[in-house]
């Protein structure tokens, strides 16, 4: 499928650094490093200390490094592929780079070629493909443990599972049109819906995880909202334990919305600090206003910040911040350093975190409180779909096995379970599905 090429690219990152790894895969790998080193190749998968020179003039010594060499099919391609650790910096590289592009048949790789080479090799299916693409992006622990589980291939497994078990059913519903005068078990047909019944409740189950392995891919958004000067920015600083939102006496400062990652106990939050609710002054700051109002409403949870010293007798919170609390909310009492009366424990039946942004106290237990909802949020057992192309083909996984449950006729049976199992194969990449079917087809007749 790769053709004839070999492509090399800079496999670390760029910048200046101790060593930068280059790494070549295709039929001309081998010959490309044997110029290089200016000897035979390296023991396979052995790190060989070797002396880089150019190609053109070999008394020219380009660097001094490591080499290493994969023969296909062991090799993370399934080509032939080797690895040059060089030293790190950009004239080294660049001198590398430019032998390698003046050797025959070699060529830098297009973004994501190695992988797809992998995957068209049979390496590995899409989805340990997306789970390499998020492990080399996972900031935090979780996702980072997510996506090694997806690149090892716990998704994909699932769904083959699943597809093998469609393929089976489709063969018995194929079997009772081929074999319908022969002597063979009767009730094919209802094995083959009892499957499909099976699986499709296996799938719902799938679908209904709140979405928790596509949250912790992109991160937990949560919004801060309250009325102008409750402290929203502080809050964020002390959470970012950084100046990330200018914090100011002055009304109205934040106008537009301002995101900070953060990692809460492995977990990845985009905090959004937003503009204060009030009636607004001038037109940026209605633009503000209309925009944290929208950022809260799409976040997954809102932290809605009050001055405490705005208590009073009759209440005297903000009723516009007071309007956006729901479940996913979390009431916090800002400014706690100031009031010395009793605070409320709760707000509009939701539990009032006392603290001040301006010492600390308090921040602890919020943060603690974070950290659970998001853990609550995003943390699941077992293989979890991480991305919405898996939702789109696994509900029309569904909805072709809600036509097989009322098809009435074998072969319309037959290709709607046929139509189920191609949804499935769409996630993986797997198109060998009519392969697999030879296998059991014969199977089952043998043993029948
Ligand atoms: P925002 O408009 O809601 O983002 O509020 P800021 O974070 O800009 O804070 C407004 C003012 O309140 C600033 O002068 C802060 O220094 C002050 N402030 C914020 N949090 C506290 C706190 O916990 N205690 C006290 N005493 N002042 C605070």
């Amino acid at each position: 499928m790769s053709g004839e090429e070999t492509i090399f690219a800079l496999a670390s990152g760029a910048g200046r650094a101790g060593i930068a790894v280059i790494r070549l895969s295709g039929p001309a790998a081998g010959k490309a490093l044997e110029r290089l080193s200016g000897g035979g190749l390296p023991v396979p998968r052995q790190a060989t200390r070797t002396s880089f020179q150019c190609p053109k003039n070999q008394d020219t010594v380009l660097d001094d490094g490591l080499a290493l060499w994969f023969p296909a099919p062991a090799s993370f391609t399934g080509e032939d592929v080797a690895e040059l650790h060089i030293h790190g910096g950009p004239a080294v590289i660049g001198a590398i780079v430019s032998a390698l592009a003046g050797l025959p048949g070699l060529r830098p790789a297009e973004a994501g070629e190695f992988s797809r080479r992998a995957f068209e090799n049979g390496k590995f299916d899409l989805t340990a493909a997306e789970g390499l693409a998020d492990l080399i992006d996972a900031e935090t622990d979780a996702q980072r443990r997510q996506a090694q589980r997806q690149s090892r291939g716990e998704l994909g497994r699932l769904y083959d599972n699943w597809a093998e078990r469609l393929i089976r059913a489709q063969a018995l519903s194929e079997a009772d049109i081929d074999f319908s005068d022969e002597d063979i078990p009767d009730d094919l047909i209802g094995e083959a819906l009892a499957i499909a019944a099976e699986l499709d409740q296996e799938i719902a189950a799938h679908l209904d995880d709140g979405h928790r392995g596509e949250r912790l891919r992109a991160g937990l958004y949560l919004a801060i909202v309250g009325p102008p000067n409750a402290g929203k920015s502080s809050l964020l600083n002390r959470l970012a334990k950084r100046d990330a939102a200018i914090v100011s006496d002055i009304a109205g400062t934040t106008r537009d919305v301002i995101d900070v990652h953060l990692d809460l106990g492995g977990y990845p939050v985009i905090v959004a600090d937003t503009a204060g609710l009030r009636e607004a002054r001038d037109s940026i700051e209605t633009e503000g206003v209309r925009r944290a109002r929208e950022r809260a409403g799409d976040a997954d949870m809102k932290l809605a910040v009050f001055d405490a010293t705005d208590l009073d007798c009759d209440g005297g919170l903000d009723p516009l911040t007071l309007e956006l609390i729901d479940a996913d909310t979390f009431v916090v009492l800002n400014k706690g350093d100031l009031v010395t009366t009793c605070l409320p424990r709760d707000i509009e039946k939701r539990p009032a975190f006392a603290v001040s942004a301006k010492t600390g106290a308090g921040l602890d237990a919020l943060l603690g409180a974070l950290q659970s909802a998001a853990a609550e949020r995003m943390a699941g057992e077992g293989a979890g779909l991480t991305r919405q192309r898996h939702r789109v083909a696994l509900t029309a996984c569904r909805q072709a096995l809600a036509r097989a449950a009322v098809a009435g006729e074998p072969e319309l049976l037959g290709e709607d379970l046929r139509l189920a199992s191609r949804e499935l194969g769409r996630i993986t990449g797997r198109v060998d599905v009519e392969d697999l079917l030879d296998v059991i087809f014969s199977e089952f007749c043998i043993g029948k």
